[in-house]
């Protein structure tokens, strides 16, 4: 088993197998990209490589594939608080 596999078999006992913005519980379908369900796990790389996140444990995490595609180019506690249903009070917090 390669470490690649195993950190995330690590990865998602932390997080109980949820998405780690939506909390959806997530699925391995195996299937190619167009038939996998909304709930696939992907792995996500919390800062975006292109902004300099690193390939390291702590830079990445299991979303669903939904989020992972919805993110964009948000930042991922921004999206984070925004899928939750909390973005009003962050924005609230912040005015
Ligand atoms: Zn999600």
């Amino acid at each position: 088993m390669t470490r690649h596999i195993q950190n995330r078999i690590k990865l998602r006992e932390r997080q109980n197998g949820r998405c780690c913005y939506c909390d959806v519980e997530m699925v391995i379908s195996n299937k190619p990209l167009k038939f996998q369900p909304a709930n696939e796990e992907t792995l996500e790389h919390l800062e975006r490589r292109a902004e300099g996140g690193r390939n390291n444990r702590d830079n990445i995490a299991l979303a669903c594939r939904r989020c992972n595609a919805e993110r964009g180019a948000m930042d991922w506690l921004t999206y984070k608080t925004w899928r939750r249903g909390e973005f009003y009070e962050f924005l609230g917090g912040l005015f």
